[in-house]
């Protein structure tokens, strides 16, 4: 059967004009959807109801699929693809994830089958399935999808390609290139799916920032301080921050030029940084609002080096502690707050003196509780700079001290300003009320 007459099935079908019937067919035929399903999703489109009682996919734009589609045929351009091993089921399955772009939106997605994708690829995947992750829509190609490969290249205004800034990388982030220092890097023996194996870790640099890293498969150029370039890794969370993961499929190569390494981490509102969920080395200012119980001269587990009480491993039950000191501070600068948390050496700065002298003051006073007072007359008020580690879990967000230095700012200006936003929300909420 020719164009024409599908068009005309379809047009006496539906009881609609044949020559817009045709026009929509030559589209879809255009971007090598089946003539069947072609007809089908006209179908749809056009109401009528007895093909199929909606099961099957309709034709959708990359923008407009949400996680309640069930089966999608799309049409887009590869921007990447990369691959990852999985295990799924017990075992090993090597699959594809990237973006996919049309010119209405990017789709993340994941192909269970060797279709053979490569950034640039215009392709129209027929029934393929949708689920969602973390609120949003993500595309499953599999088995009983169709895959068909578009000669005419779909124009979107994306990059195609996973170039990127370590700045800019986020967790759940697939097929990233990155070019990057070696900043710290060891080889470690870990108990991996397989048993023992050894991988490298350490932290990676740019331009833009540092992110921690993970190379399953140690890489020589790696392992020698680079800078290299390395080609579809993957961002996994780890420790509450996002971490680079270069695995047997990445392809590392020296690099030629230098990076250029900022010593100075970005500083960013408490509140922007709690938003994002974690960020490795960041810098945040604000006043320090409160020292929290569990400060100053505590007891740590032997076994898991948790914080015990009275004597009590939640796991561990009665154990003999080690004595450690740290400190869990509240920093707040108006946008939002996070626990500050302050290790040994840290705590020996704030609390002016070691571990012994802790130890004493508590035996003199016969209550340890005594070192977090003194810490608290000595920080709780003041304005502090704090760079490390920020993660946010089910209880809020915490940062992983590296320095903890008292503001430089005009500490009364930043108080003005502190107070000028309290009261900007005070005036919202009676407007509001
Ligand atoms: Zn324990």
């Amino acid at each position: 059967m020719e164009l024409d007459d599908h068009a005309e099935d379809l047009a006496s079908d539906l009881g609609v004009d044949k020559e817009e019937v045709k026009s929509d067919l030559q589209n879809l035929i255009e971007y090598s959807v089946p003539i069947d399903e072609a007809k089908g999703s006209l179908r749809r489109k056009y109401g009528d109801g007895s093909s199929g009682g909606g099961s099957a996919p309709s034709s959708k734009e990359i923008g407009e699929i949400t996680p309640e589609d069930g089966n999608v045929t799309v049409t887009g351009v590869v921007l990447t693809a990369g691959e990852r091993s999985i295990r799924y089921q017990g075992s090993d399955h090597v699959i594809v994830e990237g973006k996919l772009a049309g010119e209405t939106g990017v789709i993340d997605y994941t192909a269970w089958e060797d279709f053979g994708l490569s950034p640039g690829d215009t392709i129209t995947a027929g029934n393929a399935g949708v689920r969602e992750w973390d609120g949003e829509p993500e595309l499953n190609l599999g088995e009983s999808t169709s895959l068909s490969f578009s000669e005419e290249p779909l124009d979107v205004p994306h990059e195609i390609g996973g170039d990127a800034q370590l700045a800019d990388v986020q967790t759940g982030d697939r097929a990233v290139n990155v070019e990057v220092a070696v900043l710290e890097c060891e080889r470690r023996t870990i108990d991996g799916r397989d048993g023992e194996t050894e991988i490298l870790s350490g932290v990676f640099g740019d331009e833009s920032g540092r992110l921690p890293f993970t190379n399953w498969e140690p890489a020589p150029a790696i392992e020698e301080g680079g800078p290299v370039r390395i080609e579809n890794a993957y961002v996994q969370e780890f420790r509450g921050v996002p971490e680079v993961n270069v695995s047997e499929f990445s392809a590392v190569s020296e690099l030629e030029r230098e990076i250029d390494v900022g010593t100075d981490s970005t500083t960013m509102d408490i509140g922007d940084a709690v938003r994002t969920g974690g960020v490795y080395d960041v810098c945040v200012v604000g006043n320090l609002i409160a020292v929290r119980d569990g400060s100053g001269l505590i007891q740590r587990c032997p076994e898991c080096y948790r914080v015990i009480q009275k004597g009590q491993c939640r796991t561990h039950g009665e154990v003999d502690g080690i004595d450690d000191l740290r400190v869990k501070a509240i920093l707040d600068d108006g946008t939002g707050t996070v626990t500050a948390v302050l290790d040994d050496e840290l705590t020996e700065q704030v609390y002016g003196g070691s571990l012994e002298d802790a130890l004493e003051q508590a035996r003199e006073a016969m209550d340890q509780e005594v070192v977090a007072d003194t810490i608290r007359e000595r920080i709780v008020g003041r304005e502090y700079r704090v760079r490390g580690h920020l993660s946010v879990d089910e209880y809020g967000a915490n940062l992983d001290a590296e320095s903890f230095e008292e503001s430089d700012d005009d500490p009364e200006a930043r108080a003005r300003v502190f107070l000028e936003e309290i009261d900007g929300v005070d005036d919202r909420e009676v407007v509001d009320a």
